[in-house]
């Protein structure tokens, strides 16, 4: 019987949590136990796959929604009597994917030929502003690389490696236990094969080199938030000849004290008086692109109305017509307290009000400033 770990606990996060905490912990969590730091651990590439399986739950509505209600047999039904059941080749279609792309194009072979260099990740953070419009950033790459002085071979210049003894260069050792036999990496070459004799004075043996370079990358107009631009033939060099690896740059957007952002289209809040709401009026509105936007209210505007101001959002990434999402502003009404009013005002509005309503008593609760005029 498997026992499948909570999601949330999983991520370390709890119920309640946003999308924003989900994701920052799932980031934590897959640079931890990613493969590629972890080469040859089974547990980490276990608790990788834990952490995105999670992940691809909580990170989307609907599947967090039939996940808190029925658990993983809500995610697992697959046409099964659960309502809100997601299919579970959805969810491995998407692990391919995110998997894919953290392999740069699939895991290495280990056929003959050169082999391409490993790609380089980096997290890059920009502005509400900068994913949206783009932007060009000099990003400083460190990885390690093949050592000039051994071209990566770890041993000495005008030494080679040389076949391991232990296991004549097969990398592996053989046991008999009982009637079985069983194989294991050779202890003295750790599965290499091969054995350096002497090792390069510059690398210590290890074959690579800490490099660092500058590039400059440019985000496209619409980018977000966990979004992944490859930027081909930057990272590390092939060790033996092949092609240079990748460098991939995952976007994290800072939060904007402004603007929220949902897709392409953008949501602000500004607030009004209530004469203003009244009366109509017109309202500056901050806007992403810092140009001046003044938006009308219609009189008589009730408090949370939702002014769409259209091709004021964020581009679409896919360029398709260039055609910005929208703005939308939902409108604050700022009610007064009377007893904060200058005493001419207050004067007004309590005229204003047996105007309109004539019949009833004046409030007794005025405020300690404040005098009713009875
Ligand atoms: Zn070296
Ligand atoms: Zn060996």
């Amino acid at each position: 019987m498997e026992e499948r770990r909570d999601a949330y606990e999983v991520l370390g996060v709890s119920r309640t949590a946003s999308a924003d905490e989900v994701r920052k912990a799932y980031r934590q969590a897959a640079l931890k136990h990613h493969p590629d730091r972890n080469a040859g651990d089974v547990a980490a590439a276990e608790r990788f796959k834990e952490a995105t399986e999670a992940f691809q739950v909580l990170s989307d509505e609907q599947r967090r929604r039939a996940y808190d209600q029925f658990g993983w047999a809500g995610i697992e039904g697959g046409g099964g009597g659960f309502p809100g059941g997601v299919d579970l080749g959805d969810l491995f279609g998407n692990f391919q994917d995110l998997f894919s792309e953290f392999f740069g194009g699939g895991g290495r072979s280990r056929s003959r030929g050169p082999r391409r260099g490993p790609d380089v990740r980096v997290l890059e953070r920009l502005t509400l502003k900068e994913a949206a419009f783009g932007c060009k950033r000099e990003i400083a790459l460190q990885f390690p690389a093949p050592c000039d002085s051994c071209s990566g071979s770890g041993a000495a210049p005008g030494t080679a490696p040389v076949a391991c003894g232990t296991c004549r260069g097969t990398g592996q050792v053989s046991n008999a236990r009982g009637f079985v036999m069983f194989t294991a990496p050779c202890p003295t070459c750790r599965g290499e094969g091969r054995v350096i004799k002497t090792p390069c004075p510059a690398c210590h043996g290890s074959g690579e080199q800490a490099k660092s370079k500058k590039i400059v990358v440019s985000f496209p107009p619409g980018i977000d938030e966990g979004q992944i631009l490859r930027v081909s033939g930057q990272g590390v060099p092939s060790p033996d000849g092949g092609p240079t690896g990748d460098v991939l740059v995952q976007v994290e957007v800072e939060p904007d004290e402004r603007f929220e952002r949902h897709g392409v289209d953008l949501a602000t809040k500004v607030k009004v008086s209530f004469l203003d709401a009244a009366f109509g009026a017109h309202v500056d509105v901050p806007a992403l692109d810092d140009e001046p936007l003044a938006i009308e209210i219609p009189e008589g505007t009730q408090p949370g109305h939702v002014a769409v101001v259209r091709g004021r959002g964020v581009p679409r990434l896919d360029g398709k017509g260039r055609a910005r999402g929208a703005l939308h502003v939902v409108i604050d009404v700022e009610i007064p307290s009377a007893s904060s009013m200058p005493p001419k005002a207050r004067e007004l509005l309590q005229a204003l009000r047996s105007e309109l309503a004539p019949d009833r008593a004046p409030e007794p609760r005025v405020g300690a400033a404040g005098r009713a005029g009875r």
